[in-house]
């Protein structure tokens, strides 16, 4: 096989990417691979998606497509991981697993794509997998086994480095809990002033896609408000919660979202939570159920449930917020 001097491999900026792109940009990029990630969510993407996903799959799913489109006439390889989940019973949701070969039956002139599959919960896939798995793509870019040992090392280290940077310590949460300490540090209150506290809460594609959330960030940036996101809650407090389900939420990220919701429920130690929706998602329609359930139980922390889809107005959302926000500084008074 003749190996092109650099290789291009396209990675969608959608779904896992915003989990997982410390480590899969930097295991391409040490194999001395080209890695050409799609630009930001813009409204051509939105209606590249819309044209060529099916009608029934989710928004976020469907911002997939739009993302594949963006990249595929520049690369070698698409890469589409088969992440099924890392746990023994939890998943992830059965749309990241059926992606790739969706894409690859729709579209048969696509690049290559490279999906590993990977599922402890289902397959009990563990280390001797991930080794496998990681020498069979590394081989597709070098014939050096000690330079893809080298990229796997170095992109664990940067995925590791990503989350201790990005996950808040239950010391540092409890401060930001019970003090004037802000997590925000663009925010400069007047003397006397506490911004209010708000948890924004959903999955990391919804969170960190400004185009798929109309900006939330931004809007709540402008608004004054100290924010906390679901990501940046230690997981050991989100397991404590799940703990007191009395059957087993095994929807891996939505664990997350549900824990981060009954944490502050129970704690009471912010203004409101704002709970971002994705439209005909199913995980997200069992959550906001008892997300709901929950906040109606103890209403002391107001709950504002937002479902984005691609006909989610930015006017009407930034209205909705404004209201909701009015409502948590009244109740802080
Ligand atoms: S969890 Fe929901 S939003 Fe995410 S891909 Fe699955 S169906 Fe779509």
């Amino acid at each position: 096989m003749v190996v092109k001097l650099t290789m291009k491999v396209g990675i969608p900026r959608a779904l896992l990417f915003y989990k997982f792109f410390p480590m899969w940009t930097t295991f391409f990029r040490e194999l001395g691979v080209k890695v050409i990630v799609s630009p930001n969510t813009t409204k051509q993407i939105k209606t590249e998606s819309v044209k060529h996903a099916p009608d029934e799959d989710c928004y976020s799913t469907k911002l997939y497509f739009g993302h594949v489109m963006a990249i595929k006439d520049e690369v070698d390889y698409l890469f589409i991981p088969r992440f099924g989940s890392s746990h023994k019973t939890n998943v992830s949701c059965p749309k990241f697993i059926g992606l790739a070969e969706v894409l690859q039956s729709m579209f048969p002139d696509l690049p290559p794509i490279i999906m590993p599959f990977y599922s402890t919960a289902k397959s009990g896939h563990g280390k001797r997998r991930l080794i496998y798995l990681i020498f069979s793509i590394g081989f597709k870019f070098t014939k050096n086994p000690f330079r893809i040992i080298k990229a796997a090392r170095r992109a664990y280290k940067e995925q590791k480095v990503h989350y201790e940077n990005l996950i808040l310590d239950e010391k540092t949460l409890h401060k930001w809990e019970q003090t004037e300490y802000l997590l925000n540090n663009f925010l400069s209150p007047e003397e006397g002033e506490r911004p209010i506290k708000i948890a924004l809460v959903g999955h990391s594609y919804v969170l960190n896609d400004d185009f798929a959330s109309l900006n939330i960030q931004q809007i709540l940036k402008e608004h004054g408000v100290d924010y906390i996101t679901s990501e940046q809650l230690p997981r050991s407090l989100v397991e404590k919660q799940m703990d007191k389900l009395d059957y087993n939420l095994y929807f891996d990220y939505e664990r997350e979202i549900l824990g981060t919701i009954m944490h502050f429920i129970e704690r009471k130690s912010i203004d409101g939570i704002i709970h971002l929706i994705i439209f005909s998602c199913g995980p997200d329609s069992i959550t906001g159920e008892m997300a709901a359930r929950y906040a109606q139980r103890d209403p002391s922390v107001p709950l504002l449930q937002l479902t984005f889809d691609e006909l989610t107005s930015e006017t009407g959302l930034e209205t909705r917020i404004e209201a909701f926000l009015d409502l948590s500084r009244r109740r802080k008074k």
